[in-house]
């Protein structure tokens, strides 16, 4: 349970650091929050809670931060996780999508037999931004004729409009920043 984990502690474990990884960006540094065994439980709670009930089969968690609060909300659910990964980290069968980025392309990995046609998916990571990310990794898991059933952030960057790339998706971001 949350307990008496409010949003606003949360977010005041959450750094911003200028200039990180290039000149203009704010980095948010998840990793204040790490430290805090009650207040990132809570966190994890909170983006868990959307989905209770909403038969959840797979957690699909993006490399790399998305793989730390992905494992315990899928442990929540009750849910199978499946790491998403940059190319060529995954040994087995894999499927592959690949997404533009401001200059150039990336890519992301699954492997194959990690989501069948009868999952029901949702997909975690810890940032919204541009929602490029999270869009690809929707239709990577939709090449399995899964159902994406929705995303849950940590941090939505509202100001780059990562939703609109995600449209007629179900979208839950604990903290928002304008
Ligand atoms: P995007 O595809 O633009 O939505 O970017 C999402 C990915 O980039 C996520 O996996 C985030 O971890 C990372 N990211 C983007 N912007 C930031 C930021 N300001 N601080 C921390 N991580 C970020």
């Amino acid at each position: 349970m949350a307990g008496t984990v409010t949003v606003q502690d949360i977010a005041r474990r959450i750094r911003d650091v200028p200039d990180f990884p290039k000149p203009g960006i704010v980095f948010k540094d998840i990793t204040p929050l790490l430290l805090d065994p009650v207040a990132f439980r809570g966190a994890v709670e909170l983006m868990t809670a959307p989905f209770r009930g909403a038969r959840i089969s797979r957690v699909v968690s993006i490399e790399s931060r998305g793989f730390l609060l992905g494992a315990p909300v899928a442990l929540g659910l009750e849910a199978g996780l499946v790491p998403m990964r940059k190319p060529g980290k995954l040994p087995a069968e894999r499927g592959r999508v690949e997404y533009a980025l401001e200059y150039g392309t990336d890519a992301l990995e699954m492997h194959t037999d990690a989501v069948a046609a009868e999952d029901r998916v949702l997909i975690v990571d810890d940032v919204l931004a541009t929602g490029g990310t999270a869009a690809a990794a929707a239709r990577l898991v939709r090449t399995r004729g899964a159902d994406v059933v929705g995303f849950t952030f940590l941090i939505e960057l509202d100001f780059l409009k990562g939703r609109a790339r995600l449209q007629g998706e179900r979208i839950e971001a604990l903290l928002h920043y304008a």
